[in-house]
């Protein structure tokens, strides 16, 4: 979590200096994390530009009608993994730290998760999933980035399809919920039937480049970053995400999003429902 302690100093003896010099520390502690974080934003950025430039310059080569030797498609590959690579750290350096552009606008998340749905129907079905929507029939509407909130639910999505075998469903449920100190919350659930994650991997779940048993997760071709974004672009909208799983059964993810201006602390942005 962020850094934010600080404890008053109330003496001058031992012990209150032990105080200022653990405040200090503390202090360094978060100027360090911020640098770090400015770091990952600024040479993130600096890295986009060469490599849209490089896989322009391979795709107009293509165009050009060339012979294109295999390992010029090797590279083409790579060139765009890198790059989604790259914005993905971006992003989530920039939202890391506070300083994620939201260009938030009411957003009705019924008809919204109805075209979310709609694109990644054809991959489910691809891979065997059946996939449906379970909404209330009228509008919920929240204040939201809706770019922002896609890639939230193309990730979850994405994992879900990854992570159940054929033969699996894929469930999305909206409902509105009053979630604390009668806020009122749209709650859109993510309900797969796929392998679960076992309950000691939940807590790292969140984290930059976590993935359940390396092995298992490698071969999916995912960067590993997908549900650190999720989380702080939820969190960047004053919401959180609960998750809740067993293993060989499924895994049920529910982001929610405020309704109204409500808006909640950042160290309950991840919740772990037993
Ligand atoms: P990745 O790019 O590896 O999918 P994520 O951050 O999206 O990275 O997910 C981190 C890890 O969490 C995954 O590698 C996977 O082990 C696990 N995971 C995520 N979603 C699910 C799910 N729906 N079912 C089972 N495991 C999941």
């Amino acid at each position: 979590g962020d850094l934010e302690v600080s404890v008053p100093v109330q003496s001058k003896d031992e012990y209150g200096k032990v105080i200022q010099t653990f405040n200090d520390m503390t202090l360094r502690l978060r100027e360090a994390e911020d640098a770090r974080k400015r770091l990952v934003a600024d040479i993130t950025h600096e890295l986009r530009t060469p490599l849209s430039i490089m896989q322009l310059k391979l795709e107009n080569y293509q165009q050009a009608g060339h012979h294109v030797p295999p390992e010029m498609l090797r590279i083409h590959d790579e060139v765009i993994r890198l790059s989604l690579l790259v914005d993905d750290l971006h992003v989530l350096s920039l939202a890391e730290a506070g300083r994620l552009p939201l260009d938030c606008k009411p957003l009705d998340l019924t008809a919204h998760l109805e075209r979310i749905v709609d694109d990644v129907k054809y991959e489910a079905e691809e891979n065997g999933l059946e996939i449906r929507l379970n909404s209330i029939s009228r509008p919920v509407t929240v204040m939201a980035d809706a770019r922002r909130i896609t890639q939230v639910f193309i990730n979850l999505l994405t994992n879900a399809i990854r992570y159940t075998a054929s033969g699996g469903t894929i469930t999305v449920e909206i409902e509105e919920r009053v979630v604390e100190r009668n806020a009122l919350f749209a709650c859109v659930s993510v309900i797969d039937t796929g392998i679960g994650i076992p309950a000691e991997e939940l807590l790292h779940l969140f984290d930059r480049f976590y993935r359940v048993e390396e092995a298992r997760s490698r071969h999916t071709g995912g960067t590993g970053l997908g549900l650190s974004i999720a989380h702080h672009f939820v969190r960047a909208h004053g919401g959180f995400i609960q998750v809740s799983s067993q293993p060989d059964e499924g895994t049920v993810f529910t982001v929610n999003l405020p309704i109204g201006s409500s808006t909640c602390a950042a160290d309950t942005a991840i919740q772990i429902v037993q």
